[in-house]
């Protein structure tokens, strides 16, 4: 199969590039700069150019800006569109968050329709973020968050903060899929993922720890002592989580499953706090406990209150998904980021 992957130097898509190359698929991959071109090619140096090429895409808000990508003679089977913004530190929720979510997924999907009809489906990461109730977070006790479930969020409240406005980039740019899909008609089928927090080795390129992927920062923060004085509460974000490996095969799944079209997934493992991170910690890498709060020490516990439910059923029987312990992958992540210390 011959598969579009826009942002291949990401913490997800890298592992879906490895997964892609691994099972002898030819992909075109696209990035922002010259650099992170190279840094993807130094990383497979005995792929050839057919089953790998990386295309300089540095701005998905400019007209015409996946233009490049199609120029290619080899035709496109599928599309998996994983880049979009994920950092909370921006000062521009329009530009930095919204924009290159919103008008990026729609251009390239206006893109696909135009210049290739050769394409079957296209795959969309979105979120959880897409599916939680931004207005309850986590207080929603009795109800069973499934793919049958929106982001109320309205598009003045993106604004009020990051997380609003992360939260909003991925609901709109999902529901905007959808709307361009059922009024266009195109030939493909479309599938968008919605995973929760990912955490998981660290395989892509970076200069330094700095610029860490925003998920796995704070297992970062617990190994630099950062959390030492006091366990930060989990429930900033989601209580929901997935390994990175298996959400990259759930896009695997979705693409070479023939029966998987027209349909969105929320993909988690279960529940996480912090505190759970802590201990797996704790246990497996004893050098950092001096850095790690007290053991028995309060906060970073699930909610008194309870939680709400998940139903992951869909992604466990019709991608055939299986899931890695948090104890699994909390040990690889922090794995990866010592060697990543070493050459920081
Ligand atoms: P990363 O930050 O590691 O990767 C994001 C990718 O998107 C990079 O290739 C990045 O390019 C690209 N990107 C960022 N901003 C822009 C922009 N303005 N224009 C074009 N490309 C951009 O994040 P993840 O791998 O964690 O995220 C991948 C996808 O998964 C995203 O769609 C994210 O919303 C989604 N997701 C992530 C979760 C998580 O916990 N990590 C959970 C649920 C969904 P560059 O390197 O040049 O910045």
């Amino acid at each position: 199969v011959r598969v579009l992957l826009t942002g291949g130097n990401g913490f997800l898509a890298s592992h879906i590039l490895d997964l892609l190359l691994a099972r002898g698929h030819s992909v075109v991959t696209t990035v922002r700069s010259h650099e992170k071109a190279e840094q993807i090619r130094e990383r497979y140096p005995y792929t050839s150019t057919t089953h790998l090429e990386v295309i300089l895409v540095p701005d998905f808000t400019s007209p015409g800006a996946f233009d490049e990508c199609f120029k290619s003679d080899a035709l496109f089977d599928v599309v998996m569109h994983t880049a979009s913004p994920f950092r909370y530190s921006i000062t521009d929720i329009q530009q930095e968050l919204l924009d290159p979510a919103i008008i990026g997924t729609i251009a390239l999907l206006r893109a696909a329709q135009k210049n290739a009809p050769s394409i079957q489906k296209v795959i969309v990461t979105s979120s959880f973020a897409s599916i939680i109730n931004s207005y309850k977070a986590n207080c929603w006790v009795d109800h069973i968050y499934s793919e049958e479930d929106w982001n109320p969020i309205i598009p003045s409240d993106a604004h009020l903060n990051p997380l609003n406005g992360y939260r909003a980039s991925k609901t709109f740019a999902e529901r905007a899929c959808w709307e361009f899909h059922k009024r266009e008609n195109p030939p493909f089928s479309l599938v968008t993922l919605c995973p929760t927090l990912m955490f998981g080795p660290v395989i892509h390129p970076l200069c330094n720890l700095d610029e860490l992927n925003t998920s796995n920062q704070r297992i970062r923060n617990f190994m630099a002592g950062e959390y030492k004085a006091e366990m930060p509460d989990t429930g900033t974000s989601f209580f929901l989580w997935i390994d990175v490996r298996d959400a990259a095969m759930a896009h695997i799944k979705a693409m070479e499953t023939s029966g998987v079209v027209n349909e969105r997934f929320l993909l988690t493992a279960g529940y996480f706090c912090n505190k759970e991170i802590c201990e797996v910690i704790r246990e497996f890498f004893p050098e950092y406990r001096p850095q790690l709060p007290e053991q028995g020490a309060g906060g970073g516990g699930y909610p008194n209150k309870g939680l709400y439910g998940f139903d992951n059923s869909r992604a466990t029987n019709k991608l055939g998904l299986t899931y890695r312990t948090l104890s699994a992958s909390i040990t690889d992540t922090v794995m990866s980021l010592q060697k990543l210390q070493t050459w920081d």
